[in-house]
This record gives structure tokens, C-alpha cells and sequence, in this order.
């Protein structure tokens, strides 16, 4: 069983040898990290490819019995790997956020284990006998952002194993650490080679996309880096699942009671402090309510403390790096500039230590406008007021990006008639963001294609075969 500082001691390099990793809410240097070169790359994938087909020929049982071991391995070295991902990332221990995300590992890696996929009978009429299997395709190169950087790895390295792939994941360079320690603790279970880890940039994710030798790529990122991944793949024709960028529009029907839904608007929106591919990033309000449900939001939000991740009352951090503070600060100016009104929060301290930007409620926004149309990715929630609800479906579907929506409403059936109306991957009605391991999750329109979770999410790390005769 690790400590924070054995598992930390494990992954490092020594001081002052490749990069240093500082913490986001208080510039204090953690560790060092080794940078990997093209030539680790080619090693890793060398590995994978040499471990394959043994992992492939163990029985599904078996390596179903492995991914619960690892579960056990992630829950016995739980307060561990919550510290590195805490100092990493930024994010609280408490709330949903590390202990949250710890406990989400396991859960998936146990769900996938358990999750059936058994041979399908597609036709048997007397004359015809057909039946579908699902083979592994090979190496799958798993590449993953800053945001949830364990939970989503899991997300890709748990259904590639269960069907017989070997994984080189390469985790983002702004959470190498966390990359590192769940891939530490997952390979004291894994035979070795089954799970290879290369950290460093962008540019290994590149070269594990034109590997000749890697199958399939699960990537999860921005929906600019999806489209590179997408002309990059075409060598071998790999297959691909993209999980890219989000701008879900949430909207409020006028039956609700503000009270009754504020709470949920509130995590739909700042879970992660709003650093989550699926959170709420636009809230259509009907003017005959707007002001209640404002307000009900607002008194929630006043509640909850943001600070160091550390500390145990938390439940909001800083964003994870100064690239993402000035996307939200210079998103949020943009907002203040163009007359809309400041609810709560927009003037964070540019001059303090850490990357904190105070919760931000943005009210009477133009629905054009920056913070509107353009990813925000952080705590900052701009609210569009609207008179004709088909001109807010208008509004919500007017984007290129399509991962989630949802709909709040008291009234089911007339939530599920507007849910059916939003152009996104999932609708959800009366939460947002709201995950389950056996239930398909997957992007439309440029939030990308392919889906994870689930029998779904098995059959997308598979080579369908039909037998048939
Ligand atoms: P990013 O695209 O900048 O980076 C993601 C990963 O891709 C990193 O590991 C990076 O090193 C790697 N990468 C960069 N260039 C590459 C290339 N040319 N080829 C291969 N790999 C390359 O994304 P980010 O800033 O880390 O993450 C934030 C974005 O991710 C947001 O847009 C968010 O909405 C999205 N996201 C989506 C989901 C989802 O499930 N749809 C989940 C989480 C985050």
C-alpha cells in the first residue's frame, strides 16, 4: 500500500531533471517529472504489441478477474492517489471532486468486469446461422485531458483491456502525475506490458495517432485536437472514438420551482469548478421566472467554498493552469464589456497566487456573445434570459458542439418533447451531467463520435466478426 509520498517518490524523476510540476492553488513545486522521447514512444508501443496476444488469449473471466483486482488496488491506495491528483489537478478532496473521482475508478473498472457482452445469434431460421463475435482489435493508444485525468483514463483503459487490447496511454502534460500513479497502482495487478504509460506533450499524442502499430485511438480532448487526430489516423485506419469539447445548454421551462432545482443547476454547471467536458456552460431561463431562479442559483452558489484542494471544506479549487484562467477571464471581460450584468463573482485577483477565478454568475447576456458561444471551461455561467421557449431550442441547437443538454421542468413529458427537440449526445431532464457506467455516453455534431460505457462502450474497443454457416 502506498503513501502519498511513496506513490509520489515511485513516479518522480530526480529534482531538478525534466519537468517540474507546481500545484495550481499554490505555485508550490510537488515533484519532477521525466519527459518521454520519441524513442520511449516507440518502445511503448514495441511492448504493447508483444503483450497482446497473450492478454488476448487469457479467457474474458480472467481478465475480468484482473480489472477487479485493480479496482481493489485503486481502493487500497485510495488517499494516495487522491492526494496527487488534489495537488495536481486543483481539485478539492471533498464534494465531486478527488475522493469522487477515486471512487469513480473503481466503480467503472468493476462495472465494465461485469458488464455481459456475449456472442449474438443475429439470424438462425433453419437456413441461415449467423452469429456476432467481438474480437480485440489490438493496441489501443489512449490519450487523456487535465480535467478528470484518472476517471476518463479509466474510461478508456478499462473496456480496451476487457476485451483483450493492450493500452499505451499518454495522459495530458498538465496531469502527468495523476497519468502515472493510477497507471503505478493498476500495474501491481496488470502483467506487465498490458499497460504502458508515455508522458510528455502533444506531440507523442501525435505519434501514437500515426503508429502503424496502434489500432484504435480513444481520445478525449478539445474539438480542435480531435480534428488533427482525425486527418493523422488515416495510415492504418484506425479506428477512433472522439469524446471532444462541450458547451451544454441547460433550459429551464416555467413550471419549475427555482428552489427545488437551484442545487442541481448549480453542480450541472461548477462540477470540477466548471472543468468538465459535459457541465452546463449556458442556461436559458424563461423571463416570467428569471429572476427567482437567478437568484435561488446565486444562494447556492454564495455557499459553496472555493479555496486549496487540501483543505477539507472546500468543494471548488482553482482551474487547473493559467492557460484555462485566461480563457474564463478574458471570456467573462468580454461578457462585463458587452453591458450584461454581474450576479456574483467576475473579478478575480490576477496578482494572487493560483489559478483562482471566483464562481461567476453572468445575467442578461446577449445570446451571442463570447461567453456564450465560446467554451468557458471553468466557473463562470452565463444566463440568457428568453420569452418563446422555441427560440430558445433555437438558440441551444445553433452550436457546432453537441455533447449534452438538459431540460428542468416539473412536468416530464413536456421535458422529454423539448429533450427530444436538443441536438446533443445526451439530454438530460432535471440534472446535467449526471453518469453511469452502463449507460451510453458520446458527443453529436462536433463533440465528436463513438461511444463509451456500457455493452456500447465494449463493442467500440472491438473488431466485430460475424461467423456465419
Ligand atoms: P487538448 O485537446 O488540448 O489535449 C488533450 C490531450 O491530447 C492531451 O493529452 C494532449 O497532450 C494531447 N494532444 C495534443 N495535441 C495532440 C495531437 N496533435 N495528437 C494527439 N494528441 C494530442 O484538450 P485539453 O485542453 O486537455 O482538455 C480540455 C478539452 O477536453 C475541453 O474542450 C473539454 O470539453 C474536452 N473534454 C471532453 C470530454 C468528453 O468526454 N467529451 C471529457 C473531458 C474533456
Amino acid at each position: 500500500m502506498y503513501s502519498f509520498d511513496t506513490l509520489l517518490a515511485e513516479i518522480s524523476a530526480p529534482a531538478g531533471t525534466g519537468r517540474e510540476v507546481l500545484d495550481p492553488a499554490t505555485g508550490a513545486s510537488i515533484a519532477w517529472v521525466a519527459d518521454h522521447t520519441a524513442a520511449d514512444v516507440a518502445t511503448a508501443v514495441e511492448t504493447a504489441v508483444a503483450a497482446q496476444s497473450a492478454w488476448a488469449a487469457r479467457s474474458d473471466a480472467d481478465r475480468s478477474a484482473l480489472l477487479n483486482a485493480a479496482a481493489d488496488a485503486i481502493e487500497a491506495n485510495a488517499e494516495a492517489l487522491v492526494e496527487i491528483l488534489s495537488r495536481e489537478q486543483g481539485k478539492p478532496l471533498n464534494g465531486p471532486n478527488a475522493r469522487f473521482e477515486i471512487g469513480g475508478c473503481a466503480g467503472w473498472l468493476r462495472a465494465t468486469a461485469a458488464t455481459p457482452l456475449p456472442v449474438e445469434t443475429v439470424i438462425d431460421d433453419g437456413e441461415t446461422f449467423a452469429e456476432m463475435h467481438y474480437r480485440p482489435l489490438g493496441v489501443v493508444g489512449a490519450i487523456t485531458p487535465w480535467n478528470w485525468p484518472m476517471m476518463i483514463a479509466i474510461w478508456q483503459i478499462a473496456p480496451s483491456l476487457r476485451m483483450g487490447n493492450t493500452v499505451v496511454q499518454k495522459p495530458s502534460e498538465y496531469t502527468t502525475l495523476s497519468g502515472l500513479a493510477l497507471a503505478k497502482v493498476l500495474n501491481t495487478v496488470l502483467p506487465e506490458g498490458v499497460l504502458n504509460t508515455v508522458v510528455g506533450a502533444g506531440d507523442l499524442g501525435a505519434q501514437l495517432v500515426s503508429s502503424e502499430q496502434i489500432d484504435k485511438i480513444m481520445f478525449t480532448g478539445s474539438t480542435n485536437t480531435g480534428k488533427k487526430i482525425v486527418e493523422a489516423s488515416s495510415g492504418n485506419l484506425k479506428r477512433l472514438t472522439l469524446e471532444l469539447g462541450g458547451n451544454d445548454a441547460g433550459i429551464v421551462l416555467d413550471d419549475v420551482d427555482p428552489q427545488a432545482i437551484a442545487e442541481g443547476l448549480f453542480w450541472g454547471a461548477f462540477i470540477n469548478t466548471g472543468q468538465t467536458c459535459a457541465a452546463l456552460k449556458r442556461l436559458y431561463v424563461p423571463d416570467a421566472i428569471y429572476d427567482d431562479v437567478v437568484n435561488a442559483l446565486a444562494a447556492v452558489a454564495a455557499a459553496m467554498p472555493m479555496g486549496v484542494g487540501l483543505d477539507e471544506q472546500n468543494v471548488l479549487g482553482p482551474l487547473q493552469n493559467e492557460m484555462q484562467f485566461n480563457i474564463v477571464d478574458r471570456l467573462v471581460e468580454s461578457a462585463k464589456a458587452s453591458g450584461a450584468r454581474v450576479v456574483m463573482g467576475g473579478n478575480p485577483d490576477r496578482a494572487a497566487t493560483g489559478f483562482f477565478y471566483p464562481t461567476t454568475l453572468i445575467a442578461d447576456i446577449d445570446a451571442h456573445n463570447d461567453l456564450v458561444v465560446e467554451e468557458q471551461f471553468g466557473p463562470a455561467l452565463p444566463i440568457i434570459r428568453y420569452t418563446d421557449l422555441d427560440e430558445a431550442i433555437r438558440l441551444a441547437n445553433e452550436l457546432e458542439a453537441g455533447l449534452g443538454g438538459s431540460v428542468w421542468s416539473s412536468d416530464r413529458d413536456r421535458a422529454r418533447s423539448v429533450a427530444a427537440r436538443i441536438e446533443a449526445g445526451t439530454v438530460w431532464i432535471n440534472s446535467h451531467g449526471t453518469i453511469h457506467p452502463m449507460v451510453p455516453f458520446g458527443g453529436a455534431k462536433q463533440s465528436g463520435y463513438g461511444q463509451e460505457f456500457g455493452v456500447a462502450g465494449l463493442k467500440s474497443v472491438s473488431q466485430p466478426q460475424v461467423i456465419q454457416g
